[in-house]
C-alpha cells in the first residue's frame, strides 16, 4: 500500500529548531511521508535570523508542480514564504491544482483535492522578520481564500489585520472572524488565552461553529512549535481525520514534546 503524503511549502532552519526538517520529523511521527517545495534558505540560531535567501518564485512554481507530478498529496502544509512573489507563485500553483484535481470533497468547496493548512509565518520568535508587508497582504488576498484551516497565534492576527492586540477573548474571536472574511474555512487561533494553568485555542470556522479546546499550559518557549502544530493537524487531515480531531491530535503531538525528556542511547 502506498504511504500518506505531505506536501509542505516551507523554508529551511540552519538551526534545525522550525521550518521544513522540523517538518518531516513531525510527520514521520505521524507515519506520513513529506513531499517539500523549498521556499527560502534561512541562516538562523536560536537567537537571531542571520541571513535569509529566497527561492526565485519560479523554482517554487516548478518544485510544487514536479512534487504533485510523483504522488497524490492527502494535505499541503504552507509555512514560512517570505515575500509577495513568492506567495503569489505558491497561490497560483494551488489554484492550478484545483482546475487540475476537479475534487472538492476534502478542501469544503475550494476545489483542490487536499485540504491545505496555513501556518502564517510573520517573524521568528528571535524577532526576524520573515513575510514582509506586501507579503502579507498577498496572504490574505490570494492564499487565504485556498486555505482549509489557518493557524494563526495571537500577535499574528492582530498583524494581519493590521489592528491592536485584541484585550480579551470575546475580541479575539471578533478579530479572527475577521480574518474568516478573507476566505479561509476555518481558523486555529493558538494561545487564546495567554496565562494560568490552562493552554487555550480556538477553533473558529466559517460555519459559525467556535469551539475551545484547552490543554496543559506548559512553561517556556521552544522553537518551532507552530511549525510543529500545523504539520501535525495537515497529517491528521492527510489520514482523513475529521477537522476538530485533527487539531486536538496536532496539539496534544506538541505537548508531548514539549514534556517529553530528552532520549538516550
Ligand atoms: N524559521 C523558519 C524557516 C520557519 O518556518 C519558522 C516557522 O514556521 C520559524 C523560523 C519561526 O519559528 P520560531 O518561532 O520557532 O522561531
Amino acid at each position: 500500500m502506498t504511504r500518506l503524503a505531505v506536501l509542505v511549502i516551507a523554508a529551511t532552519d540552519s538551526s534545525g529548531g522550525a521550518g521544513l526538517t522540523r517538518d518531516v520529523r513531525v510527520l514521520a511521527d505521524f507515519g506520513v511521508d513529506t513531499l517539500c517545495a523549498v521556499t527560502a534558505v534561512t541562516a538562523q540560531s536560536d537567537r537571531r535570523v542571520v541571513d535569509v535567501h529566497h527561492v526565485p518564485p519560479e523554482v517554487v512554481r516548478t518544485q510544487i508542480a514536479a512534487a504533485l507530478e510523483t504522488r497524490q498529496v492527502g494535505a499541503v502544509k504552507i509555512g514560512m514564504l517570505g515575500n509577495r512573489a513568492t506567495v503569489e507563485a505558491v497561490a497560483d500553483s494551488l489554484a492550478g491544482l484545483a482546475g487540475g484535481a476537479g475534487s472538492t470533497s476534502s478542501s469544503g468547496g475550494t476545489g483542490l483535492a487536499a485540504p491545505i493548512v496555513l501556518d502564517p509565518v510573520l517573524v521568528s520568535t528571535s524577532g526576524g522578520v520573515l513575510l514582509d508587508a506586501p507579503g502579507r497582504a498577498a496572504l490574505l488576498e490570494k492564499l487565504m481564500p485556498l486555505a482549509t484551516l489557518v493557524t494563526p497565534n495571537v500577535p499574528e492576527v492582530a498583524a494581519l489585520l493590521g489592528e491592536p492586540l485584541a484585550a480579551d477573548e470575546p475580541g479575539l474571536i471578533a478579530q479572527c472572524q475577521r480574518l474568516l472574511g478573507f476566505g479561509c474555512r476555518a481558523i486555529l487561533l493558538k494561545g487564546g488565552h495567554a496565562s494560568g494553568e490552562e493552554a487555550v485555542d480556538w477553533l473558529i470556522t466559517a460555519e459559525g461553529s467556535v469551539q475551545r479546546l484547552t490543554s496543559r499550559r506548559v512553561s517556556g518557549s521552544s522553537r518551532g512549535t507552530g511549525c510543529a502544530l500545523a504539520a501535525g493537524i495537515a497529517a491528521g487531515l492527510a489520514w482523513g481525520v475529521p477537522l476538530l480531531e485533527a487539531c486536538r491530535g496536532g496539539k496534544n503531538y506538541v505537548l508531548e514534546q514539549m514534556l517529553a525528556p530528552p532520549e538516550s542511547f
